[in-house]
């Protein structure tokens, strides 16, 4: 089947806006950087997730789960597959108690102010990153002390032959950066999470400090998928490229960022290749000064 044919198969279950031909991929992504996808799918149940999935499964067509775009580097040639994007139409969330069933592609942003409305702490750790539920827990997303393993109960997700399974926090296997939706290519359709009652003083207080924190810290004007590098052990990949003279440095449009060192931004039309080239720059200075291998936390993805 050729492109159009699998456009076409997909249309039967899925509007016509939800099925974009030639997609780019620079308007999906944080850092505004990327080729065309072939198609791009943005379900908005779970029936047309199935459906896009047993789609390109029956035509031998790979395809890639992606949410808000944030941890992403897509190449510049773009991606040879059907991206199913699990972002703004599949975000409906249910708070009971101190319980929160919500569905993956919310954004944190968005859940963080549901869960402060219902004065329910713990969450507030998560209120900055511009992430989707469902991206947050494939990479464990975490920041200031906590991370989605504190918080999560379950997920709701569809395994490798479209089956939807239910798996527990210890069946996620949520590690730094990591989860077993990550290992298996697993996709995450609802999250259990759940919460302690709190103070909502305190809490809007809490989440006011984080923003505080991070809006002064984080180069968040200009585009960029938050930090590049995993934090090595025993030290921080921020500290390790500023002393390596690294502050500031350019490839082409993109630049390690004057304010953040584990950030690199774009900050004039960079693409893909100038973002790769920074980040191969990066590493072997790194190793070369400190003798240690920074390996990257955002995912590149793409036609090489
Ligand atoms: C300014 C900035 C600050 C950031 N700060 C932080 C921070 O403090 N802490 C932190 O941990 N991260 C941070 N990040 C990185 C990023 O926001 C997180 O990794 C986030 O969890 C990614 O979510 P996403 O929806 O954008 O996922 P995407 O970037 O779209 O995808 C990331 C990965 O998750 C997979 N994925 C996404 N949705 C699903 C799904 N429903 N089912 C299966 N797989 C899925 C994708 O295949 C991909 O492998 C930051 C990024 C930026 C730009």
């Amino acid at each position: 089947m050729n492109k159009i044919e699998i456009y076409e198969k997909l249309r039967q279950l899925i509007s016509k806006e939800a099925v974009l031909l030639d997609e780019p991929m620079n308007k999906h992504t944080s850092f505004k950087i990327g080729g065309p996808a072939d198609i791009m799918v943005i379900p908005e149940s779970v029936e047309q997730v199935q459906w896009a999935i047993k789609v390109c499964k029956d035509n031998n067509i790979p395809y890639f789960i992606m949410g808000n775009g944030s941890n992403l580097i897509v190449r510049d040639k773009g991606m040879r597959c059907v991206v199913i994007k699990i972002a703004d139409r599949f975000k409906d969330v249910i708070i009971e108690g101190t319980k929160v069933v919500a569905q993956a592609g919310i954004l944190l942003s968005t859940l963080s102010k549901k869960i402060m409305a219902k004065s329910l702490k713990g969450f507030e750790f998560a209120s900055g990153i511009p992430g989707t539920l469902g991206g947050a827990i494939t990479m464990n997303a975490g920041a200031y002390g906590g991370e989605m393993k504190d918080v999560i109960k379950g997920a709701k997700v569809l395994d490798q032959n479209g089956e939807i399974k239910y798996f527990s926090l210890e069946e996620l296997e949520l590690g730094y950066r990591t989860s077993v939706i990550q290992t298996k290519g697993y996709i995450v359709l609802e999250v259990e999470i759940e919460l302690e009652k709190g103070n909502y003083e305190e809490i809007v207080a809490i989440t006011k400090d984080l923003t505080e924190r991070r809006t002064t810290k984080q180069p968040l004007h200009l585009p960029s998928a938050g930090s590049v590098f995993k934090r090595p052990t025993g030290y921080f990949a921020g500290k390790l490229i500023e002393d390596s003279g690294l502050k500031g440095e350019r490839v082409g449009g993109a630049q390690v960022s004057e304010l953040h060192s584990g950030f690199i931004v774009n900050v004039d039309n960079a693409t893909a290749a100038d973002v790769l080239g920074l980040i191969a720059l990066v590493q072997n200075k790194v190793r070369e000064n400190f003798g240690v291998d920074l390996q990257t936390e955002v995912r590149i993805i793409g036609e090489e």
